[in-house]
């Protein structure tokens, strides 16, 4: 399998090249060259998600040993989720089904790429035998830097620095990032938003003094972003193993379509199950979450994506996002594949702020994708309802989703089916989610877990059971003009 740049300005390249690179250097992105076709009656007799997983990743990592992936797999699979099924489904109603993506180490949906993706990377260097450590750079609102972490903590040949707005992340995502041990984790908090760290960062990246020195010191940098190939692919097992729990649990029949829904920020989970579909997987319609952020429900609607707008800060802040980034890789098969058209709408969305997709592309996107937005007073209503009527507790993320599937079901009457994924666990949280199911207003993330606790009776994700009482291994915080230099330093530790 090669893969090509949504922009047509590279070669076609095989896996572990596009897995190391991340994304292409003159912009672009890497877009497999064409769709495996999966084979439904192969797929019904698979056991468990790791032979899932060995069946999608095996026909998209083509330059991958079977040995290799077979011992990436079982190392990434396994008891570091918390649960057998590593991503269970939970049936809810006779008609819709909740995959729970929040087992992994970080409670968070991001590990299910990233358990696997740091290994990915790891025998891609090897295997071009250079001898180079890779240093991962990460800035991170929350989620993602934390899930880097786990991630990435002692790899071998691996380093991984996390920049994070120091007053920019929740408290429970401050305790989980600042508790992380492993001997080649850095974390440091800055002074200056998220998108002050993610400027900096970047411009270390552009910054060719610094890569010199890096090299030097037998270093080479990279990025554990969502834009990555190694993050997308494992994204794609889920939807397979979702399916087949749809129908062991008599949601559907062998064969029969389903629904997906997805809370949705740089579109990277949507775009697996649309790559699932492309494959084969029976999915009809992909409705697509969005929260007061709205960019993709009028995307969706009317085909301009214009990102001259305000930005909301919501309960939901994964998904507060203006550039969804994966949406590149969707427009380029809307358009055929054609990276010339691609380059055209980002050009002027780089020169104007906005592109509009016309014609038979946008009517495909329409046909196939539903797009919705749910207010901050509706996602707390979601949450207090559904806990309400089925005794199952959302995270605000994943009310966002379940109150789309509600507003796609009344508006167009298709009971199809669906399967929701849930992005995190509810007690990643807390204040939002208590807030939903009581009067009380409370400021402490941790006493909020407690009474979200004794109120619920459901259990506390592991990983955030102690979490107040661990050590913070970290506690540098910097200026953002300091941030190259700690980088810097860092090559010499
Ligand atoms: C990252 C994240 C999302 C958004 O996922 P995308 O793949 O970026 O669309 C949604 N919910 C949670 C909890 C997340 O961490």
């Amino acid at each position: 399998m090669k893969y090509l740049s949504t922009r047509g300005n590279w070669h076609p390249a095989l896996s572990k090249e596009v897995i190391r690179t991340g994304m292409v250097p003159k912009g672009g992105l890497f877009v497999p060259e064409s769709f495996p076709q999966l084979s439904l009656d192969h797929i019904k007799t698979l056991k468990g998600y790791q032979e899932t997983a060995f069946y999608i990743l095996s026909k998209y990592l083509s330059d991958y040993t079977d040995q290799e992936l077979h011992a990436i797999i079982a190392e990434s699979y396994s008891s570091n989720f918390t649960h057998k099924d590593i991503a269970p489904l939970k049936k809810i109603t006779d008609d819709c089904a909740i995959l729970e993506l929040w087992h992994g180490p970080t409670a968070a949906f991001k590990d299910m790429a990233l358990q696997i993706m740091p290994r990915l990377l790891v025998h891609s260097m090897a295997s071009q035998k250079d001898g180079m450590t890779v240093m991962i750079l990460v800035a991170t609102s929350g989620d993602t830097g934390k899930a880097a972490l786990e991630g990435f903590k002692n790899v071998a040949n691996t380093r991984i620095l996390c920049f994070y707005p120091e007053e920019g992340v929740s408290l429970i995502q401050k305790y989980q990032m600042n508790s992380t041990d492993g001997q080649n984790t850095v974390v440091v908090g800055v002074r200056g938003n998220f998108d002050d760290c993610q400027t900096a960062v970047k411009a270390a990246f552009a910054n060719e003094a610094l890569r010199e020195k890096a090299e030097k010191a037998g270093y080479s940098f990279s990025s554990a972003n969502s834009i990555n190939w190694g993050r997308l692919v494992p994204q794609i097992v889920y939807y397979v193993w979702g399916y087949k729990e749809m129908e062991a649990q008599g949601l559907l029949k062998w064969g029969e379509p389903m629904n997906v829904a997805v809370p949705t920020g740089n579109f990277g989970n949507i775009l697996a199950a649309y790559y699932a579909m492309r494959m084969g997987l029976p999915i009809n319609q992909f409705i697509c979450a969005s929260n007061q952020n709205n960019i993709l429900t009028d995307f969706i609607k009317s085909g301009e994506y214009n990102t001259k707008r305000d930005f909301h800060v919501t309960m939901s802040p994964s998904m507060d996002i203006l550039i969804s980034s994966n949406l590149e890789r969707l427009i380029f098969e809307l358009l055929e594949k054609d990276g010339q058209k691609v380059s055209a709408l980002y050009d002027d969305l780089k020169n104007k702020s906005t592109f509009k997709l016309t014609g038979p592309a946008l009517n495909q996107l329409q046909q196939r994708f539903y797009g919705d937005f749910t207010s901050e007073e509706e996602t707390q209503a979601t949450i207090a309802k559904v806990f309400k009527n089925h005794h199952y507790l959302l995270d605000t993320h994943t009310a966002v989703g379940y109150h789309a599937v509600e507003k796609y079901r009344a508006q167009t009457k298709d009971l199809t089916p669906c399967m929701l994924t849930a992005t995190a666990n509810p007690y990643k949280f807390p204040l939002a989610v208590l807030g939903a199911l009581s009067d009380e207003k409370l400021t402490d993330d941790f006493l909020a877990v407690e009474k979200l606790h004794a109120l619920s009776s459901e259990n506390i994700h592991p990983q955030l059971v102690d979490i107040k009482d661990k050590a913070l291994l970290h506690k540098r915080v910097v200026s953002l003009d300091e941030l190259a230099s700690v980088i810097e330093n860092e090559l010499y530790c």
